[in-house]
């Protein structure tokens, strides 16, 4: 049994997580950098370790010093939260190997994941529809590959297979201008992902991101817990999530969330998972999988009851999964808007002191966040400083209930993208629900 976690990460998640462990009576241990020594996780843990200075390199993706902190402080477990060292298999791989236990899915796993082309073979093996393309690494000889595109059909889209983050794509429209694209996109996932590994897919015009979110255990059981719409995005960063996705039906969901969960038996995965799919035309195309919790979690915890950390950590512990199938029923409709502490209009970061901070409340309101007045957002990491979850009995109740919760909240001292949210929930657009990735932009007038 796991009686002390190491939470390897900071802010909303490290909190969230902190909080679970504390239901389940277990210690915990927070790991801070120099910036974040006032962090509210760093106050609220059992115990504290300062592990470097404030470039992420040197503070939360610096390996031996999270191992020591584990060791120091005699933990059984570590949780790696979103982000950070989360998706990277080497540190689950030395987790292990130091004699703790890793809250996620085996090093191999997340090695097969974390590489798209065998990610995508490994799906297609399994039976999960994925978007039509190369099946595999582009190799040099241009005359292939121009036959491989005319074969999918133009536009087709390059991807780097270890990308991540919306980065190291390339949408190609025409013959002329693809053995150029090809050779940028590697040169740039050279750069960026040190790995040049590119493969083809059909570019898809209107999709919308749809994501499954399962659960895992070590005794061969795994379930579904419904889909998340992610499909309002800027620049292929999630701004809002809602469970579940207009227009989805209760076939559909049983259907790709059986393929979902097949999956998982026949990858023997365990924990916490998330199928990541475009949807367009009535049919889901496999795009990633993410084996870790995600930021937008809560929205399937409120439809569901269901806290999917908790499991994560029942499932480290060697406990079965705590539900069946049949005991999942969505009920009533959840969003999330990200809070950022950007400029709404240019986007550009606005770090800074926290003047002045009201939180929303009432029935069906949920904040994760680790704000607080006075608090200083330092400059150093991911901009996202909370999330404001909300559910209502409906998608239009739980609009007006998310408009009114965007009403009452304060955040001030620094710029953030509650305005922006404001607009994207006052939207007729939006409001209408099924919108595709490309919505927000337009609506930006991107
Ligand atoms: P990342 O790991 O960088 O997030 P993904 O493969 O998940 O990369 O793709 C990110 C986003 O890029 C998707 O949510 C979608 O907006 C867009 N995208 C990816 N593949 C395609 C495609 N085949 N057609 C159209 N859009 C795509």
């Amino acid at each position: 049994m796991i009686k002390k976690v190491l939470i390897a990460n900071r802010g909303e998640i490290a909190l969230r997580v902190m909080r679970c462990c504390r239901d389940l009576g277990i210690s915990t241990v927070a790991v801070y950098s120099t910036a974040d020594r006032d962090l509210k996780h760093v106050r609220l843990a059992d115990e504290a370790v300062c592990i470097g200075p404030p470039p992420a390199q040197q503070s939360y993706l610096n390996v031996p010093a999270l191992i020591a902190a584990a060791e120091i402080t005699n933990s059984d477990a570590i949780h790696p939260g979103y982000g950070f060292l989360s998706e990277n298999a080497d540190f689950a791989e030395r987790v292990e190997s130091s004699g703790f236990v890793f809250i996620g899915p085996t090093a191999q796993l997340i090695r097969v994941m974390g590489d798209k082309v065998a990610a995508i073979r490994a799906m297609r093996e399994v039976g999960v529809p994925c978007v039509p393309g190369s099946d595999g690494p582009l190799g040099n000889n241009d005359a292939t590959n121009l036959k491989v595109a005319e074969q999918i059909g133009y536009p087709i889209i390059v991807k780097a297979s270890g990308g991540g983050g919306g980065r190291g794509m390339r949408v190609v429209e025409r013959a002329e201008d693809l053995v150029e694209s090809i050779k940028l996109t590697k040169a740039e996932a050279k750069a960026a992902f040190n790995n040049d590994v590119v493969y083809m897919e059909k570019f898809l015009g209107t999709p919308r991101h749809i994501e499954i979110q399962v659960l895992a255990d070590t005794h061969g059981n795994a379930i579904h817990l419904g889909e998340r719409d992610c499909s309002m995005q800027r620049r292929h960063q999630k701004v809002v999530e809602e469970a579940p996705a207009p227009g989805i039906t209760e076939e559909q969901r049983a259907r790709i969330g059986k393929l979902c969960v097949d999956a998982c038996h026949r990858l023997s995965y365990r924990g916490a998972g998330t199928f990541e799919f475009l949807y367009q035309d009535g049919e889901f195309y496999f795009i990633e999988m993410n084996t870790r919790v995600q930021v937008e979690h809560p929205v399937t915890e409120m439809v569901t009851g269901v806290d999917i950390i908790r499991q994560q950590i029942m499932v480290a512990s060697g406990e079965k999964l705590g539900y069946t199938q049949d005991q999942i029923q969505l009920r009533g409709h959840a969003f999330e808007c990200r809070i950022n502490a950007e400029d709404p209009k240019s986007f550009l970061p606005s770090p800074g002191t926290i003047t002045q901070y009201h939180a929303p409340g009432g029935l069906g309101v949920r904040v994760d966040t680790h704000i607080y007045n006075g608090y200083r957002v330092p400059p150093n990491y991911d901009s996202m400083i909370g999330k404001l979850i909300v559910m209502g009995n409906d998608r239009d109740r739980a609009i007006a209930r998310m408009r009114g919760a965007l009403s009452e909240i304060v955040i001030d001292g620094i710029k953030t993208n509650i305005p922006l949210q404001r607009d994207i929930f006052d939207d007729d657009g939006f409001q209408a629900g099924g919108a595709n990735i490309h919505y927000l932009e337009k609506m930006l007038g991107l």
